[in-house]
């Protein structure tokens, strides 16, 4: 009788831990799995949206953009704006947002991950205040700072290139490729209304 008894309790006690570990087993399976490649990818697909929907978010309105030139009748340095040249501040503006939006949805296609600026076809002397030709920015930082991309001031002609890493970056190889940012946030940039008629090509 009192081996049947503790037979009977060892048999409870078995099923016991039985159903307690098939418990831990469903709640394992249950519990979220970490997936750390998921979660990059995530990540990835974000970094690689296009900056074309909000980049007019970054730039002023160009009912601004018309009334500011309106009233300008010289550049920073006092060279006389004629009303021609202000028209054609005002196409290369949009020209140049088109051309620099295209060439970082090419290079999401490529799998860029640096962009370096470039003064084209001739030095932006405005932008040259702030930072050098070779200067680099990351994918992830356009995404999350638009304001980065060109052009940063009216009359710019800086362009944002893909960076494939065999880009002859003139002087700045010498030196290394340096990034525009230095924290998580960009240095100040050109205001928009800074406009320096650049030298002729
Ligand atoms: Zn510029």
């Amino acid at each position: 009788m009192a081996i049947a008894l503790i037979s009977l309790i060892l048999i409870i006690i078995l099923v016991l831990i039985a159903v307690k570990i098939g418990l831990n087993r469903d709640r394992l399976t249950d519990e979220p799995v970490e997936r750390p490649t998921i979660h990059t990818s995530g990540i990835y697909s974000i970094v690689r949206e296009s900056p074309r929907r909000n980049i007019l978010a970054y730039k002023p309105p160009k009912e601004d953009i018309l009334q500011y030139l309106d009233g300008l009748n010289v550049d920073m340095k006092g060279s006389p704006l004629s009303a021609s040249e202000k028209s054609g501040i005002i196409e290369r503006w949009y020209k140049s947002i088109e051309e620099n939006i295209t060439a970082i949805e090419k290079g999401d296609g490529e799998g860029i991950e640096f962009y370096y600026y470039e003064f084209l076809p001739v030095d932006c002397p405005v932008c040259m205040r702030h930072f050098s030709r070779g200067t680099f920015v990351t994918r992830e930082e356009i995404y999350y700072y638009p304001s980065v991309i060109p052009p940063l001031h009216l009359g710019c002609t800086c362009k944002i290139l893909p960076h494939h890493g065999k880009e002859n970056l003139r002087e700045t190889t010498e030196l290394g490729m340096l990034p525009l940012f230095r924290s998580k946030v960009p240095p100040p940039l050109p205001n928009w209304k800074s406009i320096i008629k650049p030298e002729p090509v």
